[in-house]
């Protein structure tokens, strides 16, 4: 993919933001939209296929999807990125439908207050999978239990930091930043 820079709105300091293609946000979007699927294919599993377990892939699927829109309500009217092409995932152009514009200076504070809302998502799955793999283990099952938790805590993390939050001219406030990055060394 091409990297396009053009000056706009978004430009801090008279230096031009990086702008992102719709597929380029979607790429960024990929590890999320993974987690989210392979962790209802987990309770799935982790149920035997019941219907408790589709029960809970559905909820989680749509907790999942629900999150991107706390984030995009709560969190993305307070960012720099906000009503622009410059965010990675593509939340800051669509955050407007649902939010006015709000102070940049909150960001650090709005980030901290909401992002434990979605923090469960990590770790749903893996509970839900490792019970039913204690009481009854399945190759299977072990295997997407893996899966999930190298893309969720190692390539979700990496795709962020290394490369969308790396040029984003919050970095050094963002708690995301400050502690994923930090903690990565
Ligand atoms: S960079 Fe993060 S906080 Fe900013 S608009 Fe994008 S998703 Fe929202």
């Amino acid at each position: 993919m091409a990297k396009q820079t053009a000056p706009d709105s978004n430009s801090q300091g008279g230096e031009a933001m990086r702008q992102y293609s719709p597929a380029q946000e979607l790429i960024n979007n990929t590890a999320y939209i993974v987690m989210i699927l392979l962790g209802s294919v987990i309770l799935i599993a982790g149920y035997g296929g019941s219907a408790g377990g589709w029960i809970s892939a559905i909820a989680y699927l749509a907790y999942g999807i629900a999150g991107s829109v706390w984030i995009m309500v709560f969190v993305c009217p307070y960012c720099r990125y906000f009503k622009t092409r410059s965010c990675p995932c593509g939340y800051g152009h669509i955050s407007p439908l649902f939010r006015a514009k709000g102070t940049v200076e909150c960001f650090n504070e709005k980030f901290k207050k909401h992002i434990p809302v979605i923090i469960p998502l990590w770790f749903i799955p893996i509970v839900a999978g490792v019970v039913p793999l204690i009481r009854n283990f399945t190759l299977p099952l072990l295997v997407l239990l893996i899966i999930f938790a190298i893309n969720a805590f190692v390539i979700l993390p990496l795709v962020s930091t290394k490369h969308g939050c790396k040029e984003c001219p919050q970095k050094d406030t963002c708690p995301w930043m400050k502690y994923t990055i930090k903690q990565a060394g």
